[in-house]
């Protein structure tokens, strides 16, 4: 069966519930203009935890085709872990999608394979689609290290969980060095590492489950470049950051046919 494509925005600490809420009005008026089928190319928008009650009353309210996302989530069911944000939590506001192990996270706050692999469990076991993110730096990279490596991420973020489960997750590749810097990888980069990936999952589970699971590209997508990204097989969508806080933008990327 095809896979759907999807393209997420992520906000990151950039847009507070006011902005966000006039982005996604203005994105969903560019994409009605634009007659956009959301059943063929699915769009998600991840805001900060402060603003995913506003946009999800505002996408229930106006019954948008839009979909929510949270841009993480605690490994922990519940109970005395200050400034965490429950997988439950999450699924009781109505969102439907997490980003998970985001290199920012794995940077600035620690975050290791185990604790990556932990909250695709917890988010898997509330019904959010985790956004399994994984990607190598320069360093890894220039050592030509770039697909056992994140590969590796990958294994590890899956282990534990059956074929049904990772069949509906979301894997997003995306380059350390490429995020935020200007510099998108190259079709080829892209369509290299993303098909690693597919055929690892084809390796740790089934042909079926490599096959069904979506894997993203993310890293500097901008309009002008998303068109050659997603026409390379093992490409099924792109998760965008600074790009995803201008509306005319975003809905251009999600307009990449
Ligand atoms: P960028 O961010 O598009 O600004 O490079 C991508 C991401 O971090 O998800």
């Amino acid at each position: 069966m095809a896979r759907t494509p999807l393209i997420a925005g992520n906000w990151k600490m950039v847009l507070d519930h006011q902005s966000g809420t006039l982005l996604v009005q203005k994105l969903d008026w560019t994409l009605k203009d634009a007659k956009h089928d959301h059943d063929a190319v699915e769009v998600v928008v991840l805001p900060s935890h402060t603003s995913l009650r506003t946009v999800q009353t505002l996408i229930e309210g106006d019954k948008l085709d839009i979909k929510l996302g949270a841009q993480d989530v605690s490994a922990h069911e519940s109970g005395a872990y200050t400034g965490e944000v429950s997988a439950a939590q999450l699924a009781k506001l109505g969102v439907g999608y997490v980003a998970i192990g985001h290199s920012e996270r794995r940077q600035y706050h620690g975050e290791t394979d185990e604790l990556v692999k932990a909250k695709t469990a917890k988010a898997l076991e509330h019904g959010l689609v985790p956004i399994v993110c994984v990607g190598e730096a320069l360093d890894v990279r220039k050592a030509g290290e770039h697909v056992p490596f994140t590969v590796g991420q990958v294994t590890a973020a899956l282990e534990g969980l059956s074929a049904a489960q990772v069949a509906g997750l979301v894997l997003a590749y995306e380059p350390v060095w490429a995020i935020g810097t200007g510099e998108v990888a190259t079709p080829e980069d892209a369509q290299e590492v993303c098909a690693a990936i597919r055929a690892a999952v084809a390796g740790q589970f089934d042909a079926a489950t490599a096959e069904a699971v979506r894997v993203l590209y993310g890293g500097s997508v901008k309009p002008a470049s998303i068109a050659s990204i997603m026409a390379q097989p093992d490409v099924d969508g792109a998760l965008v950051g600074g790009a995803s806080t201008d509306a005319a933008d975003f809905a251009a990327i999600v307009r990449f046919r």
